[in-house]
């Protein structure tokens, strides 16, 4: 399975193509008469000098080597690292799509103006919030807009709020983006069934707090059913809530969190909408926001205008209270057209389909589960749950090493270690695509490693064997990466 880096294939002279001779009358003019000396490279660079086959094969064999939704389940935590359907790539790749060009005259581009004031407009519904910007890029990047509305709206009534309230269950982006919109961050415990100490929040709800950060479900997978009370503390303290939405496709026409008084909240449209990730991005976090909070979103806000029979879309910079500029030009658009499509295609019964295959997969898999690990807390759960390898750590197993030992068997693993509040936390996501014939290979799996540590476990400590990387020194390999493999 070894393969050597593409420059390894390196032969001089050899190419993939054969480009006609230069018929320039000036071409043995030096370059230095149209570049300046300073910007001309001293050395030629080193490319790989190789041929088709070599680059075929190479990326053919690295391809092998990869995991990947198209491979199978890949269970990680409120990622929703669902199957994606290819439709909504063959949509965004056409040509009138991506031959666009941002600075294209509004008069031109009326059709691609529509589909996203039509994308704001469903997301807007699906959320019960007033207003939706496209912009952000990322969830982290939403809630740090959305943080830095809240910021803007407290300003402009001249109070001076400066704390942040975020759970313990929460994902590390909450806190990471309040400190960054230059609030402190106050954590607050969960209580024993893994839901907002509501005794816990009164107690430091006060007239510092600007907002608390939450999700809903949790991260625990775990409805937080005292919702409408916690919104009442926060708001009688004069504090904003604010919704991470990375956990929608739980709820997804069945709940919306402007109805559970949210008054800001981002989407991870990449994680429910459609878009494949994972390796990085492009993702996008549109937020959305209550009435009240519309002045303080980035510009330009996608605005439509009757003119006779006619609908004009246009971009408002015009909006003196924003919080500005958070991207340029207007948002990933490949990623806001996949959403768009993919909501199209799915329609309302779709997303609520969507949403109750997602709840019934994480509760088949917690109910096969439960007895094999320890399930820490037994409230119902809705799109994820997490398990605790704490018996297998008994037993000289971490759950980094039964993470590791599923992709021996050609499986990926739950996220592990998180979250931070569930000792030897495996924290499962299977989400709505996956099949039964899936879920039950992922049981049968799970069970034969946890019969394996009993009778055999030398094979899960030593794992990953039959992976192209075999088990590494993790601390090793992160100080001194090789990158040959
Ligand atoms: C993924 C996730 C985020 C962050 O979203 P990104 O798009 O990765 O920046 C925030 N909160 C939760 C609960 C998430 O799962």
């Amino acid at each position: 399975m070894s393969e050597p880096l593409i420059i390894e294939y390196s032969s001089p002279g050899r190419k993939t193509g054969l480009l006609p001779e230069i018929d320039l009358p000036d071409k043995d003019r030096a370059l230095s008469e149209y570049i300046s000396e300073d910007y001309l490279r001293k050395e030629e660079p080193r490319f790989p000098e190789v041929s088709e086959v070599d680059v075929v094969r190479h990326y053919t064999l690295l391809s092998q080597k990869n995991y990947g939704l198209d491979t199978g389940i890949y269970p990680l935590e409120s990622g929703t690292m669902k199957y994606n359907p290819k439709i909504n790539e063959d949509i965004a790749n056409l040509d009138r799509f991506k031959f666009l060009h941002p600075y294209q005259d509004e008069k031109l581009v009326q059709g691609s103006l529509e589909i996203l004031y039509g994308l704001k407009e469903y997301l807007a519904e699906i959320s019960g919030m007033d207003e939706v910007t496209l912009q952000p890029a990322s969830g982290a990047h939403g809630e740090f807009a959305g943080l830095l509305i809240i910021k803007k709206h407290f300003e402009s009534r001249g109070e001076k709020r400066t704390k942040v309230i975020v759970p313990d269950s929460a994902h590390g982006t909450n806190p990471a983006s309040a400190a960054m919109a230059g609030f402190q961050v106050i954590e607050i415990e969960s209580n024993l069934k893994g839901m907002v100490d509501i005794e816990k929040l009164k107690e430091i709800v006060n007239e510092d707090v600007a907002a608390l950060m939450l999700t809903n479900p949790n991260t625990l997978g775990i409805f937080e059913k005292d919702i409408m009370k916690i919104a009442e503390i926060v708001h009688q303290a004069g504090g904003l809530l604010y919704y991470d939405g990375a956990n929608m496709n739980a709820i997804m026409g069945y709940a919306r969190p402007g109805d559970m008084n949210f008054d800001v909240m981002h989407f991870n449209l990449h994680k429910t909408f459609s878009t494949p990730h994972g390796g990085g991005g492009p993702g996008s976090g549109p937020v959305g926001v209550k009435e009240f909070l519309k002045p303080y979103l980035p510009v330009p806000v996608l605005s439509r205008r009757k003119i006779g029979e006619m609908t004009e879309y246009c971009w408002d910079y015009d909006r003196p209270d924003s919080i500005g500029k958070i991207h340029t030009f207007y948002g990933n658009y490949a990623v806001l057209l996949k959403a768009y499509s993919y909501i199209r295609c799915l329609g309302a019964g779709g997303l609520k389909a969507s949403t109750e295959n997602a709840v019934l997969n994480a509760n088949y898999l917690k109910e096969k589960l439960k007895d094999e690990f320890l399930l820490p807390y037994q409230e119902d759960s809705l799109h994820e749950f997490v398990l605790s390898g704490l018996k297998q750590k008994e037993m000289g197993i971490p759950a980094l090493q039964i993470a590791k030992r599923l992709l021996d068997y050609g499986q990926y693993a739950p996220t592990i270690y998180f979250p931070l509040v569930v000792k030897e936390a495996m924290m499962v996501e299977p989400t709505e695509t996956e099949s039964l014939r899936t879920l039950d290979k992922f049981v049968e799996t799970m069970k034969i490693i946890s019969r394996e540590i009993k009778e055999k476990p030398e094979l899960v400590k030593n794992a990953p064997q039959l992976t192209p990387v075999k088990k590494l020194d993790e601390v090793k390999a992160a100080r001194e990466p090789d990158l040959r493999w």
